[in-house]
């Protein structure tokens, strides 16, 4: 049985294939419409969500299946005190497949090794939203036609915006890929994304406070919102909420086919005058986002069903509570007798990253 956790737990010929699913189900949508009858998703959403929630259920009614769940952690036990491990061991007695969304980085991860279902992670913390980079590399796909040779500018909260550390991931991948980071300093990209993945990859990276300067270049742009969520000053949210804003006077100098995408909800780093601009795809994006879970699902049941069984990780190749992880929004400061899980880092000589949010801190 799989789940999907973040993006490595896919080959890059596994997202070639979801891409293929989904362009396929985009021409032929009758041809899925009862591929899913009789089967059961459960939503688990600890924090809020339009989009991913919605269009997870959307996937699968089109998909002929039915929906259940919660989208505020305060209506589900997690409110009495329930762990993560036993709520993914209760609803696999209800349902077929769980999409979870937890303010806890590494919380899916918890839930998939409990889980005897396949779990999705629809957003951990600051970590990790995998099903949002789908979305975000079939958009990509069916705009510029290809995966590969692309400048793509990352604007914004690179720090805490999960879906820029999960399509880095995934476009890494990819051959010619060139990545700029348009942030203040402050909302830097975390030196694991730069270092044990971008480096460690051979991708091309530069990193700059101004957008205007190099708009020119790219060919897809990726503006973010600020995550205020996740900030633990206030004062500095203030200060930091309005570093960026795209405007018509600004896109004069982009090229003329560039993309611009954005996960969404966008607060105010695209005018809303932008939205007319041929070269805003942040509202189709939104519509592929379905499209890719109705991909998704259909192939993680149909490999739950061919191997229904919960394989035990190997987790031989960690260290085991030797360091006690320091990231405040980690899973492991909240769930019950957890281990401590550690990779030694192979980029950065005397680190390791945390197995669960994938916090870096010195051996
Ligand atoms: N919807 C995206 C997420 O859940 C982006 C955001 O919230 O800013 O990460």
């Amino acid at each position: 049985m799989r789940s999907l956790i973040d993006i490595p737990d896919l080959s890059t010929a596994e997202i070639d294939e979801l891409i293929r699913t989904a362009m396929d189900i985009i021409d032929n949508p009758g041809k899925y419409s009862e591929k899913c009858r009789g089967k059961k998703l459960a939503t688990l959403f600890f924090e809020p969500s339009t989009r991913t929630r919605l269009s997870f259920e959307a996937a699968m009614l089109e998909l002929g299946g039915s929906c259940l769940g919660f989208s505020l952690a305060a209506s589900s036990s997690a409110s009495k005190g329930e762990s993560v491990a036993d709520t993914a061991k209760v609803i696999s007695c209800y349902a077929d497949i769980i999409a979870m969304r937890h303010p806890k980085e590494g919380a899916p991860y918890v839930a998939s090794r409990n889980a005897t279902i396949p779990v999705i992670n629809a957003g951990d913390g600051g970590h990790a939203h995998p099903t949002q980079t789908l979305t975000d590399l079939l958009t990509i796909y069916r705009e510029k036609g290809r995966l590969n040779d692309l400048t793509i500018g990352f604007c914004g909260d690179l720090k805490y915006g999960r879906t820029v550390h999960s399509l880095i991931t995934a476009l890494s991948r990819y051959t010619g890929i060139r990545v700029v980071l348009i942030s203040p300093l402050e909302l830097m990209l975390p030196s694991y994304v730069r270092k044990d993945i971008m480096r460690k990859n051979g991708v091309p990276y530069v990193g700059t406070e101004s957008l205007e300067d190099v708009l020119p270049n790219l060919d897809v742009l990726y503006m973010t919102r600020i995550q205020g969520e996740r900030f633990e000053s206030q004062e500095e949210y203030e200060r930091l909420k309005d570093s960026y804003v795209l405007t018509p006077e600004k896109l004069k100098n982009a090229k003329s086919d560039m993309c611009i995408l954005h996960p969404l909800p966008r607060v105010n780093e695209i005018s809303i005058k932008v939205d007319k601009d041929p070269r805003a795809c942040y509202f189709k994006q939104v519509l592929n986002g379905k499209y890719i879970r109705m991909a998704l699902i259909l192939k993680l049941l149909e490999e739950a069903e061919k191997d229904p069984v919960l394989h035990e990780e190997d987790l031989s190749h960690l260290l085991e509570n030797k360091l006690v992880c320091d990231n405040p929004r980690c899973i492991t400061t909240v769930e019950q007798e957890l281990d401590q899980l550690f990779e030694v880092s192979e980029a950065e000589a005397g680190t390791a990253r945390c197995h669960y949010c994938e916090n870096k801190m010195k051996l």
